[in-house]
C-alpha cells in the first residue's frame, strides 16, 4: 500500500525535476557566457594551472591570426566575454604605456582597451591553456586573432 502509494508521487517528482533541469539547460543555452569587467576576475582565470600541450595556442604570445583550421575548436571551451553587452561599438582605441606594440608579446592586457574590449575568452581542454580571441572584419575577409592570456600582463 504504501509502495504504490509513493510510486506516483515520486514518479510526479522526478518529471518535475526533469522538467526543472531542461528549462535550466535551455536557458544556459539560449544565454551567453559570463562577462568579465575587473582585471580582478580576469586574473582569476588566467591563474588556473595549464600543462603543456602541442595545440595551436602555443605560438600566440602576441596576437596572432589563427584561423578556423588551425583553430582547435573540438577542445576549447567558451568562458566568458570581455566585450560589455551595453556596448554599442567598443573603441579602438590601444592602451601602450610603456611602448608596446599591438602585436608585442609583452603589450598589456588592458579590458577596456581595443581589442581586449571585444574578446572572448576560451580554454584548451587539454592544456587549460586560456586564450583570447577576437574577429577582425575588413571588406571581404574576417580573420580571427587569438592570444594567449597572461595573468601578469592584465591591468585595468
Ligand atoms: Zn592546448
Amino acid at each position: 500500500m504504501l509502495a504504490t502509494e509513493k510510486a506516483p508521487l515520486s514518479g510526479a517528482f522526478s518529471f518535475l525535476k526533469r522538467a526543472l533541469w531542461m528549462a535550466v539547460v535551455g536557458s544556459a543555452a539560449m544565454s551567453s557566457v559570463p562577462f568579465v569587467n575587473t582585471p580582478e576576475a580576469l586574473r582569476a582565470l588566467a591563474a588556473q594551472p595549464s600543462t603543456p600541450c602541442q595545440c595551436n595556442l602555443q605560438r600566440c604570445a602576441g596576437w596572432e591570426s589563427v584561423n578556423d583550421t588551425e583553430w582547435p575548436a573540438s577542445h576549447m571551451q567558451h568562458l566568458a566575454t570581455l566585450r560589455d553587452p551595453e556596448a554599442y561599438e567598443p573603441t579602438f582605441e590601444e592602451h601602450h604605456p610603456n611602448g608596446t606594440r599591438y602585436e608585442s608579446a609583452d603589450a598589456p592586457v588592458a579590458l577596456k582597451f581595443f581589442p581586449y574590449n571585444r574578446c572572448d575568452v576560451f580554454a584548451c581542454g587539454r592544456c587549460q591553456q586560456h586564450v583570447l580571441r577576437y574577429t577582425e572584419f575588413g571588406g571581404y575577409y574576417v580573420d580571427h586573432r587569438a592570444r594567449r592570456l597572461a595573468a601578469q600582463l592584465i591591468v585595468e
